[in-house]
Parts: structure tokens; sequence; C-alpha cells
């Protein structure tokens, strides 16, 4: 064998065997940091150091980390069920269905496991609904820049080629309309017969914490009403008091006929939700849709656990109250900051978009004790948990914005 040929083959050896000996599948492109333990608004890595959390796991932890009554209600329902099986009752399914439904102003519930698990519930709901008015072949409004998942119709629904990539063919029945444009939705209503429903985010997280105008999910909700179609909204990012109201559609006054919800609900846990109300909440008949684990007595009692924080706290008020704060100090320190072109958001769902792709901040945040998400390139995600206070809020904007200045080079 010629030397250089010996030398590759040495090479690839040694290469093939770092790659055998990484056991995890490279699906994440992670940060260069691993967490110990976490405590209210803060995290600490392996080495001790301490970090603000203002992502929340992404919209996850909106109770903050190692909550006493999220870690009670764990600790009891593991010492009682973790689980059976939707072959039986299931209390702790019952008593979360009750409170959610009613929170939420819906008839019915179905649990998943899920963001994704509680799209693919809604959609084979929406489809159901259509087949049962003979609609064959009914299609679903989605819009641009969305995010509804990773599962084959999630991903379909997804209006993001770098999600979909490399997963042909994609699962079909999707229009897709561009967001926050309700003269692309006329147009589809009147050249398609066969849209069934609109899958929505009120607000879009993935896509760059992109907020629509406020007359955009009632004008939405008229034209539902006109056609007979369902609105269908993923608040799977937005839910949970997230954007200072329980669900974000209440800042509008636009009832869907379906909310998904993920995220926030278990704190953690998993655990997804698809609820319903009106005739969509009595599609789903036994035998056409279910999950081993969706709705079960530990994931159950945990999401219980965690909206009645969330109610009793006064957190959806919290997340209001310091969200508006927030919005205004961000505004008054980067506001007039070269290469800043928006701040925006909601309650406690904020994007500072950039002029040029930044996701180095989040590694520059990781240095500065700071932990931030980038987004759709360019934009600065903040999705703090529903707990922070006053004086952790302050220290996030100094912070930041200090990062922001100094990779803009206006330091
Ligand atoms: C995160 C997210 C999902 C997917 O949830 P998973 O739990 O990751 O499957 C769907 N829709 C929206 C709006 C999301 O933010």
């Amino acid at each position: 064998m010629p030397r250089s040929r010996l030398f590759y083959f040495v090479v690839d050896c040694v290469i093939g065997a770092a790659a055998m000996s990484e056991p995890l599948m490279a699906t994440y492109n992670r940060l260069p940091v691993t967490f110990a333990r976490g405590e209210g608004v803060w995290l600490w890595d392996q080495d001790g150091k301490r970090y603000l959390d203002a992502l929340s796991g992404i919209a996850v932890c909106g109770l903050g980390h190692a909550h006493p009554a999220v870690r009670d209600a764990i600790c009891e329902q593991a010492g009682r069920l973790v689980h059976t099986s939707n072959l039986y009752g299931i209390a702790e399914q019952e008593r979360l269905g009750a409170l959610l439904t009613q929170l939420a102003g819906m008839d019915r519930v179905f649990f998943a496991n899920s963001g994704a698990e509680a799209n693919e519930a809604a959609i084979k709901l929406a489809r159901m609904y259509a087949h049962r008015r003979g609609l064959d072949n009914p299609a679903i409004l989605v819009a641009e820049n969305s995010f509804h998942g990773r599962t084959l119709a999630t991903l379909s629904a997804t209006g993001n080629r770098k999600v979909q990539a490399g997963f042909e063919p994609l699962v079909q029945g999707f229009v897709r309309v561009p967001y926050n444009d309700v003269d692309a939705i006329e147009t589809a209503a009147a050249n398609r017969p066969n849209i069934v429903a609109i899958l929505i985010e009120p607000i879009q997280g993935e896509g760059g914490i992109q907020v629509p105008a406020d007359d955009y999910l009632p004008r939405l909700r008229a034209i539902c009403d006109r056609e007979g179609w369902l609105l269908i909204d993923d608040e799977i990012q937005t839910g949970l008091g997230r954007t200072g109201r329980l669900f974000a559609h209440q800042h509008t006054g636009a009832e869907p006929d379906v909310i998904t919800l993920a995220k926030g609900l278990g704190n953690g846990v998993p655990i997804g939700a698809c609820l319903a109300r009106g005739t969509a909440a009595e599609v789903l008949a036994p035998g056409s849709h279910g999950s081993t684990f969706g709705g079960n007595p530990l994931a159950c009692r945990v999401a219980r656990t965690v909206l009645e924080t969330i109610v009793s706290q006064h957190l959806t008020e919290n997340a209001a109250r310091l969200g508006d704060d927030l919005l205004g100090a961000l505004r008054s320190a980067l506001g007039q900051t070269r290469g800043v072109t928006s701040i925006r958001g909601r309650g406690l769902m904020i994007g500072i978009e950039l002029d040029r792709p930044c996701g180095d901040l989040m590694r520059q945040g990781l240095d500065a004790g700071l932990l931030i998400n980038v987004t759709s390139e360019r934009v600065v995600r903040l999705l703090p948990p529903l707990i922070m206070e006053q004086p952790e809020a302050d220290q996030l904007v100094r912070t930041l914005a200090d990062l922001i200045q100094g990779f803009l080079g206006n330091a």
C-alpha cells in the first residue's frame, strides 16, 4: 500500500472509531454546556457556573426549574400510579380535562405526549371532519414560516424548507399562504373548494416572533364561519400564559374551534393536548385515534399542578406586566442601536431582530451567563420563565444589551 493510502486508511479508522463511540444521533447542534441543576430562573452547569435562563427550555419551564409544587406532584404521583392505559378510566386525566377545557372555553380534549402529536390529532380531526361532510381530498391552509412539528404530517404543514428537505414525499393536503395576509386566504377560498380548516400560530414562534395585525385572527374567524372551515390555533408555544393571556387568541376575541397545546403544559414532563369545541369536539370516536402514553396519570397530575399554579400565582398577569416592562426596557436600551431592526413581542415572548445572522450570540450569551435563543437566523428570541421578577429582568436587559451592542460593533 502506498504511504499516502496508508495514511488515509489510518485516518479513516480513527474517524470511524470516533464516530462509533458517539452514541447519540447527530440531530442537534448543541451548545458547549451541560447543566447539572436548576432553581427558579437559574441553571448551574457541571462546573458550578450560574446562568440566567431567558429561554425556559423553549417555552417549557414557565414555572422555572425545580418548582416545589411540580416536584411534589411528580413525587407523590410516582409513589401512587404512573401509568395504567387508556383501556381504563384515568381519574387524573378527567380532572385535568375538566380544568383545561373550562379554562380554554373548549368542550373536549385529547391528550398526547408532545406538540407534534397534538397537531397530528388536530390534522386527523380536520380530515375526519371533512370526510364526514362528504368532502374528499380535504386541504388545510397553513402559513409561510410556520412551525408545527417534525412528524411527517406536521413537517409537511410547517412552512420551512429546512424542516422538510430530504423527507419527501411530503404529506399532501396542505395549502400554503403568506402569514398575516387575509387577501391570500380569500384567494384560496375562492379558488379551492376542498379547504376544510386553517392551522395557524396566533404569534409565530420559530418563524421569528411574528405578531400579526390585531384584526388578523378575527378576520380568519369570520372567513371560517362563512366557509364552514375549522379554525385551528397552534398555541403550543403561545399558550399557558406565555403572551400575557392564558391563551394568545384571547388577545383578539377570535375563538378557535381547535387549540393545540404542549410546551408549557407539563413544565418539562412531556404532555400535549388537542382541545375542541362544538361539532369539532364530536369528530374523533372510539378507534379513530389514540396513544399508549397520552394522558397518563403522572403527566396529567403534573399538568394540573402547573395550571393551578399559573392561575393561583397570577403568573399570566406577571407575564403581561413584566413583558411590557421588558419590551420597554429593551426598546430604550437597543431601539437606537444601528443593526437592530425591530423589537417586538407580547408578554414574555419577545424577539429582537438584527440586520444580520446572529446565531453566535447564543454562545456569547453562555460566556456572559445568559441563556437566549436565535431563531430565523437573525432574531434573538426571549422566552423567560413566567415566574421571573423585576431584578432578574433588569439583569437580563443589561446583559443582553451589552451582548448585542458588542456583537454589532456599537459598544
Ligand atoms: C414546539 C412547537 C411545536 C412542536 O412541538 P414538539 O413538542 O417539539 O413536537 C409545534 N408548534 C409550535 C408552534 C411549536 O412552537
